[in-house]
């Protein structure tokens, strides 16, 4: 990919640069908005690495302003808290994705490679069908049944399922379902997964049993 990494800290700029180029992306670096709001029009970038405290204009503010022109380049911005708000604040104004400083290499590297994904234009690779006991979840055709019968959920009732489809077996935490189930909706509390999995179970009919409570933990979905 073609990157440009937007951040003030020198050292940090660097050390991206080096990593990511050894990764076999293309980097350009600028160390302020205003300069990097010029480099993000440039032809080609794939995709910004957005510092939000930058010395003259922040980064939100960055990416307010490449969105109002239309730029569709994806950004992935980089924040120092992790709170709500801050993820709220990023995403609404126009980052497809954030990261909390400090962060591991491999998961900047990660997402980066979940936004190409994204972007990549052409039809979506075909995934496998997933299926655990009576229910079936077809990825490609946003498909579900149970026992061969249709089942119509929400796209959060589905991704849900699919997270569970993904695990069987396995307990999930609230934290991981969120996480997992709708990664850039930011809105959802941990409670909110309570009642969409109550949701599921009622859809998902006598299979819903299957979606067992682990008190105090998550759920499971029981592949037994
Ligand atoms: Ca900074």
């Amino acid at each position: 990919m073609h990157l440009l990494v937007i951040e003030d800290d020198e050292r940090l700029g660097r050390v991206l640069k080096r990593l990511l180029e050894e990764d076999r992306h293309v980097v350009d670096l600028a160390v302020d908005g205003e300069t990097g709001l010029d480099l993000a029009e440039a032809d080609g970038i794939d995709a910004v690495i957005l510092d939000i405290g930058l010395p003259d204009i922040s980064g939100l503010e960055v990416a307010r302003r490449l969105r109002k022109r239309g730029t569709e380049t994806a950004i992935l911005m980089l924040t120092a808290r992790d709170t709500v708000s801050d993820r709220v604040t990023g995403l609404d104004a126009g980052a497809d994705d954030y990261l909390v400083k400090p962060f591991a290499y491999e998961e900047l590297s990660a997402r980066l490679r979940a936004l190409a994904r994204r972007a990549e234009p052409g039809p979506r690779r075909p995934e496998p069908r997933l299926e655990v006991g009576p229910i079936a979840l077809d990825e490609a055709g946003r498909r579900v049944t149970v026992n061969g019968r249709p089942v119509d959920l929400s796209p959060r009732e589905f991704s849900l399922l699919e997270c569970f489809l993904r695990h069987p077996g396995q307990t999930l935490t609230r934290d991981q379902l969120l996480d997992q189930a709708w990664p850039y909706s930011v809105a959802v509390t941990p409670n909110a997964v309570d009642a969409y999995v109550h949701y599921l179970r009622t859809k998902l009919g006598d299979a819903g049993s299957r979606v067992e409570t682990v008190r105090g933990v998550g759920y499971r979905l029981s592949d037994a």
